[in-house]
């Protein structure tokens, strides 16, 4: 397919070529699978691929049956885990139309991503017409109601080569996988563990962009979090080992008596999108927000005050997750009575009705697919 540059910007532009599988899973075999999809265990019929190469740049945008892809043994990503990942959602709407939410962001993060991982930056305009030509062809793979279709872009460093050094091939594609509400029944407040034996990034590393080896550094700790009897690990700074920086998968916000709110700053943290979103709806609705540092003994000692009133996890894959029950060799604490708290709820609500397009988009956060 021709390669061709947008004359507007300057930016690279693909057209992908569009080749629908020839065996289509079945209607009936489809909406089986689209009862209970659970998370990221089933998958649409066909996925979007862009290869790069140093001679040809991007090139070969495809969108074909999705398939494994036949690698060499020696390619770099299965040694040197040059590798990075985006997370983001289409919703279909009441009326029958499907929604991307902020997909320019994912785009813009992916490059950064590149940029940090010394891979090829991928062109915003393809990022976001990939996701949307998946969306487009596997469009009666999402499901109604709660439910969305999750989609996860990643590129891969393709390159033939056992020396340490940037590859010269990359892989990017797109799958998307269906997935139902997070939450049956509204969601449940979850359990933290403090990890005082690992941390997940330093300044200066790569805690900042979405790479899959951040996610394998994480699952000890993840594991010893379960092991305590929690759902899920937060972790402390690497220097000083008491600031909250995250969960490795969610940030997290703390609601305060004065109606404030608080979230770790950027710096070694991975931006996220909800995270920005959850700023800029709280900041709306009148309250102050501050990107601050703030320590594990002061979450405490606010906890048991009663000066901080709520704390939840936010993220793409489940949006707000109230804390109920924070955990660690320092003893228990429990947050608004191990309930939901309503700014929470109410900051989830007003996230997930823009999402569905129940409510008002303000921000050009929608982008409609149809
Ligand atoms: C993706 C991710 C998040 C959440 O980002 P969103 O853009 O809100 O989905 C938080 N932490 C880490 C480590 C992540 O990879």
């Amino acid at each position: 397919m021709g390669v061709s540059f947008d004359k507007m910007d300057g930016s690279l532009w693909l057209d992908f070529d569009v080749q629908p599988t020839a065996s289509p899973t079945p209607d009936a075999d489809r909406a089986a699978k689209l009862e209970n999809p659970g998370f990221g265990r089933v998958f649409t019929d066909h996925m979007a691929v862009v290869r790069y190469d140093q001679t040809n740049g991007w090139h070969a945008a495809r969108v074909e049956a999705r398939a494994n892809f036949p690698l060499h043994t020696a390619t770099a990503v299965l040694h040197y885990a040059q590798e990075i990942f985006e997370g983001l959602k289409a919703y279909k709407r009441e009326d029958g139309g499907v929604n991307l939410f902020r997909p320019d962001a994912n785009a813009k993060r992916f490059r950064d991503s590149a940029d940090r991982m010394a891979m090829a930056p991928l062109p915003e305009a393809v990022f976001i017409e990939a996701v949307e030509q998946v969306v487009k062809i596997d469009r009666n793979w999402i499901p109604g109601g709660e439910g969305s279709l999750y989609l996860r872009p990643f590129m891969i460093a393709s390159e033939v080569f056992l020396g340490v050094k940037p590859s010269a091939e990359y892989i990017f594609a797109v799958i998307a996988s269906p997935v139902g509400s997070y939450f049956k029944g509204g969601p449940a407040p979850v359990s933290i563990w403090v990890s005082e034996t690992y941390t997940r990034a330093a300044i200066g590393g790569t805690g900042g962009v979405k790479c899959g080896g951040n996610y394998a550094a994480s699952l000890r700790a993840q594991a010893e979090a379960i092991e305590r009897g929690c759902d899920q690990v937060v972790f402390l700074d690497a220097i000083e080992r008491r600031y909250v920086e995250e969960l490795g998968g969610m940030n997290v916000f703390f609601v305060f008596e004065d109606g404030s709110l608080s979230t770790p700053p950027l710096g070694t943290i991975l931006p996220g999108i909800t995270r920005d979103s959850i700023i800029a709806l709280a900041r709306e609705a009148g309250r102050k927000v501050r990107e601050e540092a703030y320590t594990i003994d002061q979450w405490r000692a606010d906890a048991a005050s009663g000066k901080l009133k709520e704390a939840f996890a936010c993220g793409t894959a489940a949006v707000i997750s109230p804390i109920g029950k924070v955990c660690s060799n320092h003893g228990d604490f429990v947050i608004n009575g191990g309930q939901a708290g309503e700014v929470a709820m109410g900051l989830r609500k007003q996230l997930v009705d823009i999402q569905y397009g129940r409510a008002a988009d303000t921000h050009g956060w929608i982008k409609k697919v149809f």
